[in-house]
């Protein structure tokens, strides 16, 4: 069985002042029965660290290196979110996809590095618009789980989130007989290649999660909780969904 995770990406999102979001989720990650996490900028991260060690919040970075030192200007690697305070890094987020031109080989490449450096990584896998009315969605998203994930990589290693770019910041979302057909055929795709460990791997749905839709989507099957991009930049909304998750 699964853990369920209610997971935060703030994106290029957020200053110091920002973090005072972090405190006003005390009660709502207090009262949480799922795991909480939010993945500020990575000049955050720190400051972030520090204040939910008060609470059970993790932390964790949006992307990291494929290496953990040397010549990469601009870059950051796994070690050092970790040395930061990370316990988690998003990767292949579409947006990373999209403006970066990372491919599955570079994701697979970024979740070796973040399990070598101890995090958790959340593998970001779905189709763009064009893809679903190609009818083509679960190729593309069955392709991308299998080149993302490195085959020896631990299902507590792992979580995989399944957002569909178009639903991404557009305030639409999938009907739920479409979230449930890709998260049902994420799990067998992870199952033919690693048995029953498979159902250990946390499935999460992302893109336009909110706490108005939240309930319904984690009633949907084999979804173990949310990545949650601009509802989860305010404590209000984010705890609105981390109680729908917890009452799943
Ligand atoms: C995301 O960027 O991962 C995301 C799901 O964004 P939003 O919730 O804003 O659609």
């Amino acid at each position: 069985m699964a853990r369920k995770l209610a997971a935060g990406n703030w994106k290029m999102n957020g200053v110091e002042a920002d973090l005072s979001e972090v405190d006003a989720l005390a009660s709502a990650v207090e009262a949480a029965t799922c795991e909480v996490l939010l993945c500020p900028p990575a000049t955050l991260i720190a400051p972030m660290a520090a204040r939910a060690g008060l609470m059970d919040l993790y932390v964790g970075g949006q992307t990291c290196h494929t290496a953990q030192t040397g010549a990469h200007t601009g870059d950051i690697s796994a070690r050092m979110l970790a040395d930061a305070g990370a316990s988690h890094v998003i990767l292949g987020h579409s947006e990373r996809r999209a403006d970066h031109g990372e491919s599955s080989v570079d994701v697979a490449l970024q979740v070796g590095a973040a399990i070598e450096a101890g995090l958790i990584a959340i593998v970001c896998v779905g189709e763009t618009e064009a893809e679903r009315d190609a009818g083509v969605t679960l190729q593309v998203v069955a392709a991308q789980v299998a080149g993302s994930i490195p085959t020896g990589a631990k299902p507590e290693q792992i979580v995989v989130a399944y957002e569909p770019v178009w639903a991404i910041g557009t305030g639409r979302t999938p009907t739920l007989e479409q979230i449930a057909e890709v998260h049902d055929h994420i799990r067998s795709e992870l199952a033919a290649r690693r048995g029953g460990a498979a159902q250990d791997i946390p499935l999460l749905y992302g893109g336009s999660v909110k706490p108005g839709n939240a309930a319904e989507i984690f009633a949907v099957s084999n979804v173990d909780g949310a990545l949650v991009g601009g509802a989860s930049l305010k404590a209000a909304d984010f705890g609105g969904i981390i109680a729908a998750l917890s009452a799943a």
